[in-house]
């Protein structure tokens, strides 16, 4: 049976040798995206065979970032160093059934080969000598070198898949030489675990960066040589920087979570990753939901897709848009909190999520932009100069009269704004005059939402004290 004709299993396959980035996590989106599309399962496969350079850290960092983007799995996840015996057995097999063999060939023997062949302008690659139908007369194992284990590739023909991402893809057997599937210390190499794994997992979809395509060919032969179907693959396209060089830190190449520090929502981080690459029609805002049900990996663009930081801010004001007040404000809440801001000291957050929403791109800016309604303003004398200038003495002198206005009046917006424009009209100002200097004076900032209306959520009380207060120390 085909796998394509099999229920839908894919799989993301991480090294945990660093954080999981924005390539790393649009590989798993798309895996994910595929299975739930065709209501399939989504497996997470830790591949922790390269011990010196896998932590547990990374495990961490991937699980928090998978964790973050809800990209839930259904199986795992599976560490391979938990496997080690079912690769054992596979080994075994192999060797049993003539589709692997010990190779004793030295390191110096490697190298010597190496260098004839370079020297013949050929390509290097190991040349079969171990292979059993190739043993001379009396060759036998030297004594004293642990072997490797080598797979033994069809010697004729080619390999062939349908990518569906990047179209056929056919190499021809001459090009791939014996690989190495155990190393002499019997540890399993990391395209042979692979290959256990997809088969024993029952993957149908092998989705994964293009950087793997190179291992396909092998793989698949050694899946045949198994007995077994190759699974479908698909190569997605690499992440490029901005300008077209390889992704950076400079470009974005952090940890996932750093943009969830940085207060992008995950709705609009899956929004964009899913646009690295693949797209649906013009559609470029769109939620989860419609990814899911419009996810076909034969609309993945085979070139490699660009990272864009300023697309990424836009596609994340665009789902800032979409929440209502009191979902911004719950989003915004754990900024406040981790900044040590106590929010039952000021307005209700779902009235200053509404103030300044369309204001900021991020919930960090937000948290920026806001954070004056809970914790007492900047003292305004150390805005530098800019303050000086706005509070000459004609403003000074208006204070006061404000501050009396301010303990009458109803306070809401509109009242507000009349009071700093009757007063302004008393002592001969401009109504902004008046304005610019209250700013500062109340919240600590040079700029901030219409100043009324500031006013307005910050309270009668807080309002006349900080004027107060500000007043004495400028
Ligand atoms: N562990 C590999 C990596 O992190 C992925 C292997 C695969 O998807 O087949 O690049």
């Amino acid at each position: 049976m085909s796998s394509a004709s099999l229920p839908v299993r894919t799989r993301f396959a991480p090294s945990p040798t660093g954080f999981l980035h924005l390539g790393g996590a649009r590989t798993a989106l798309f895996a994910w995206a595929f299975a739930r599309r065709h209501e399939g399962q989504f497996i997470l496969r830790i591949e922790d065979t390269d011990v010196e350079r896998s932590t547990p850290e990374a495990i961490q960092a991937i699980l928090d970032g998978m964790a973050w983007l809800e990209l839930d799995y259904d199986e795992g996840p599976y560490h391979q160093m938990q496997r080690m015996d079912r690769y054992r057995e596979v080994l075994a097999q192999m060797l049993a059934q003539g589709h692997a063999y010990h190779c004793y060939m030295s390191v110096q023997e490697l190298d010597a080969l190496r260098a004839e062949q370079v020297a013949d302008g050929e390509k290097p690659r190991y040349d079969g000598r171990w292979r059993p139908e190739n043993l001379k007369q009396g060759q036998r194992p030297p004594p004293g070198i642990a072997p490797v284990i080598r797979f033994k590739n069809p010697l004729s023909g080619s390999v062939a898949w349908d990518d569906q991402v990047k179209g056929r893809i056919e190499i021809a057997n001459a090009e791939l030489d014996d690989l190495i599937i155990a190393r002499s210390d019997e540890t399993p190499t990391y395209n042979f675990c692979v290959v256990v794994d997809d088969l024993d997992m029952k993957i149908t979809h092998v989705i994964r960066g293009d950087d793997h395509v190179n291992n396909t060919p092998r793989q698949i032969n050694m899946i045949r040589a198994l007995g077994a179907e190759p699974p479908v693959y698909g190569h997605l396209p690499t992440v490029l920087g901005s300008d077209g060089t390889k992704l950076s830190k400079r470009h974005g190449a952090v940890s996932v979570m750093h943009y969830a520090d940085e207060g992008f929502l995950p709705e609009a981080m899956v929004n964009f990753l899913a646009r690295l690459g693949w797209a649906h029609g013009d559609d470029e805002i769109f939620t989860r939901e419609q990814l899911v049900s419009w996810f076909d990996i034969a609309h993945v663009n085979p070139a490699p897709a660009r990272f864009d930081a300023d697309k990424l801010l836009w596609v994340n004001h665009e789902h800032i848009k979409r929440l209502t007040d009191e979902a911004l404000a719950e989003r915004l809440r754990p900024f406040l909190e981790r900044a040590g801001l106590e929010i039952s000291r000021g307005p209700p957050l779902a009235s200053v999520a509404a103030l300044v929403r369309d204001r900021v791109a991020t919930l960090a800016e937000m948290r920026d932009e806001v954070h004056y309604f809970y914790e007492p303003p900047q003292n305004a004398s150390q805005i530098p100069e800019k303050f000086a200038k706005v509070m000459t003495d004609g403003v000074r002198a208006a204070l006061p009269d404000l501050l009396e206005e301010f303990e009458r009046i109803d306070w809401t917006r509109e009242a507000i704004g009349a009071a700093i424009k009757s007063v302004a009209a008393r002592k001969g100002l401009k109504p902004p005059q008046i304005m610019m200097a209250v700013r500062p004076l109340v919240t600590g900032v040079p700029q901030s939402p219409p100043i009324d209306a500031v006013l307005a959520l910050l309270g009668r009380e807080t309002v006349r004290a900080r004027i107060k207060s500000g007043l004495a120390l400028s």
